[in-house]
């Protein structure tokens, strides 16, 4: 097996088990190593330190497997790694059950690049690291071990491929396309699920928790639901009692979607649910001249930060959407707010709310933080997890 040497002091990381090697850190590479091949990671002085796959098209050169420097990255290895991730889950009750359930979230299940998400039977896989390709095979047999899923779909079609080099892959890895639409049950609300098309691999699993939250606080509420994806916020608030909830995406397809979701739930008041197909920060610009006012606006943004260096201009836009959403607030109403930039951590997001709030001549006050479900877990030597966190605010 090659071996990595990294340059003195550059131990430190993975001595408190970061798993990202940086190429920066790398002295050299001794004997060949081809994309995702494992290698031994070595300190300057010789000491072992664990093992990772090679990436010699990224930045991030290294990804660890293991910090145990004997342990083998084998089928079995993925065997143990994926059964433990799921038993984690199973621990957890408020997620037994769940039908839409993040399975394996990446570097915080120590399985750097690998993501999967299980839709009833049928398990979606997106693999986004030289690394994760090699061992595909080795993992959809994990997956399917452990789970018992009749279907396995790739959706490796996710732009940060290309940092590593990778093609897009899409397609049936297990079993074929059902024969009817993908439906789930999230608390109650039955969500269709487009996979094959949908963003991500096909729904936002990690804004469950938070969707439920939306559902205790609705009742007898209007709702503005911002970035309303395949509504799953609205049909929480209405099954929580809204009396109106407006929703708004610039995505045609996930508006279609969302009304089929609508149309999934015969319970659910459809007459309180209106959708918008436009952009957000113009309707809102619109609504303001209307003196439109809502008693809850939920405001879930797209990733505008996908790294660090975007953050600036990202900053700019959370603060504008936020301060039109302040400003869309009937007094005492709640804001529930979010941002999925990795890039924007939770002190700036908090400092950007506040100057929305300042900006929209508002006084408030935050009275929950808010983060993804628990199936999204945050490794706690892996900080860089927590790319979703949220404020609940009362002005
Ligand atoms: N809250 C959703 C997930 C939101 S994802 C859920 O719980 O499922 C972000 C959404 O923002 C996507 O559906 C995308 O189509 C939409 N979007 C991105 N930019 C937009 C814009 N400028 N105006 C309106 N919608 C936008």
């Amino acid at each position: 097996m090659a071996k990595l040497i990294l340059q003195s002091g550059r131990e430190r990381s993975v001595l408190r088990r970061h798993p990202w090697l940086f190429a920066g850190a790398i002295a050299h590479l001794s004997g060949r190593a081809k994309a995702g091949d494992t290698v031994d990671i070595l300190a300057d002085d010789g000491r072992a330190l664990g093992r990772a796959a090679f990436s010699p098209e990224s930045q991030i050169r290294a990804r660890l497997w293991t910090f145990d420097p004997e342990e083998t990255i084998d089928d079995a290895f993925f065997k143990r790694k994926v059964a433990q991730a799921v038993e984690r889950r199973q621990a957890l009750p408020e997620l037994v059950g769940q039908q839409g359930l993040r399975l394996l979230h990446a570097e915080s299940d120590g399985l750097p690049g690998v993501i999967a998400d299980q839709y009833g039977d049928t398990v979606v896989l997106q693999l986004t690291s030289a690394g994760a390709e090699k061992w595909r095979s080795a993992i959809v047999g994990a997956l399917q071990k452990a789970t018992g899923c009749a279907r396995i779909f790739e959706r490796s079609d996710s732009e940060v491929r290309r940092l590593e080099g990778l093609e897009p892959v899409t397609g049936w890895l297990l079993g074929e396309a059902p024969k009817t639409p993908l439906v789930i049950d999230e608390n109650g609300v039955r969500l269709g699920v487009d996979i094959a098309g949908g963003h991500k691999t096909g729904f936002y699993l990690d804004q469950r928790e938070n969707r439920l939250l939306l559902r205790t606080l609705a009742a007898g509420k209007s709702v503005l639901n911002c970035f309303c994806y395949t509504g799953g916020f609205s049909l929480q608030a209405l099954a929580g009692g809204a009396s109106e909830v407006l929703s708004i995406d610039s995505s045609e397809p996930a508006l279609v979607q969302a009304e089929a979701n609508l149309a999934l739930n015969p319970d659910l008041p459809a007459e309180r649910a209106q959708w918008l197909e436009t952009d957000v920060f113009q309707a809102l610009r619109d609504f303001r001249k209307e003196g439109r006012l809502f008693d809850i606006v939920v405001l879930d943004p797209p990733k505008f930060a996908p790294s660090a260096a975007h953050a600036e201009r990202a900053a700019r836009a959370y603060k504008d959407v936020n301060l039109f959403g302040f400003r869309m607030l009937k007094p005492g109403g709640l804001l529930m707010t979010y941002s999925c930039s990795g890039g924007v951590g939770l002190e700036m997001f908090q400092k950007i709310i506040a100057d929305a709030a300042h900006d929209a001549g508002r006084e408030a006050r935050i009275v929950r933080r808010l983060a993804g479900s628990a199936d999204h877990p945050v490794a706690l030597n892996f900080p860089e997890g927590e790319y979703l966190k949220g404020l609940l605010v009362q002005a």
